[in-house]
């Protein structure tokens, strides 16, 4: 049975900033994704530039779920509704518009993060119930997708796996880009559409540096905010591709859990 989620699913994610393009360094090839290099050895590692912070809408993420249901699928979640942005990842950038993947490094431990899981399955749940590619041509955790793919290409900055996911929940909860955006009445809300130059400037006032944002057709996906290498505010500057980048006016799609029967989903969906 085709979902609610599935059917509203719009696959057209757009941006705030200008898409640069792939380009290529030498000794390092580049995947499916334009403007990934994947790095494969570590005398191939050019030191990235500065960091993309990236938060995901529950609303939208669960719009383009598959609807399926699992406990690690958050779009299922019952009891607590997820009314906040949730973390995606902190990728290490290039100025062109590129960034690095996959270096070489540890892989991933959950043991090492022990201390860390019950705050990472609230604030930075995963929204489908398929594992996520490794850097090992397997799969796993959405966690150990990001840690593979990014952590390692943020060194020296980010020493090891344990910093990186101390260091993404710090960021996560000193800049709470939801309450920023609520203060300024952009709110969840399955009829209003926003403006994006207000959600831009909402950021821009707060933290003094322009964000990037992501959509999947008018509902915002993504919100990145970006960091020099000393966790200093910076514009984020390049950009996504064409095909993610935001309309002029946008929405907020409130969080529906896909736990809920297609009635249910459907009335909600309608609620002003
Ligand atoms: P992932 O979940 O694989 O980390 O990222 C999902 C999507 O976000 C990618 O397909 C790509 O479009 C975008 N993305 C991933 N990593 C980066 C990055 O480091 N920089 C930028 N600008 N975009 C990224």
């Amino acid at each position: 049975m085709a979902s609610l989620p599935a059917r509203l699913k719009i696959q057209c994610i757009v941006l705030v900033t200008l898409w640069i393009g792939s380009s290529s360094i030498a000794d390092t090839s580049t995947s499916s994704d334009l403007g990934e290099l994947l790095v494969k050895s570590s005398n191939q590692q050019r030191e990235f530039d500065f960091f993309m912070l990236s938060f995901l809408w529950p609303g939208t993420a669960c719009l383009s779920s598959d609807g399926e249901c699992c406990p690690s699928n958050a779009c299922c979640r019952r009891s607590s509704a997820l009314t906040e942005f949730t973390i995606h990842g902190l990728w290490p950038d290039y100025n062109d518009g590129t960034w690095p993947a996959c270096c070489p490094g540890k892989r991933f431990n959950i043991k090492k993060i022990s201390t860390l899981l019950s705050t990472m399955k609230k604030y930075w749940p995963s929204y489908n119930c398929e594992s996520s590619s490794n850097c090992h041509n397997g799969t796993g955790l959405f966690w150990e997708h990001e840690w593979e793919k990014h952590g390692p290409c943020s060194f020296p900055v980010i020493r090891d796996e344990y910093d990186y996911f101390r260091t993404v929940l710090n960021l996560y909860f000193k800049y709470n880009v939801t309450e920023v955006l609520r203060e300024a009445g952009y709110v969840a809300s399955n009829c209003e559409k926003y403006p994006l130059g207000g959600i831009v400037s909402a950021i821009e006032k707060a933290y003094h540096a322009t964000p990037a944002l992501a959509c999947s057709g008018d509902a915002v996906e993504e919100l990145r905010l970006c960091f020099s290498k000393d966790f200093k505010f910076r514009d984020c500057g390049v950009e996504i591709p064409p095909e993610s980048s935001c309309p002029e006016y946008v929405s907020l799609p409130k969080f529906i859990s896909s736990g809920l029967g297609i009635k249910e989903a459907k009335a909600l969906k309608l609620e002003t």
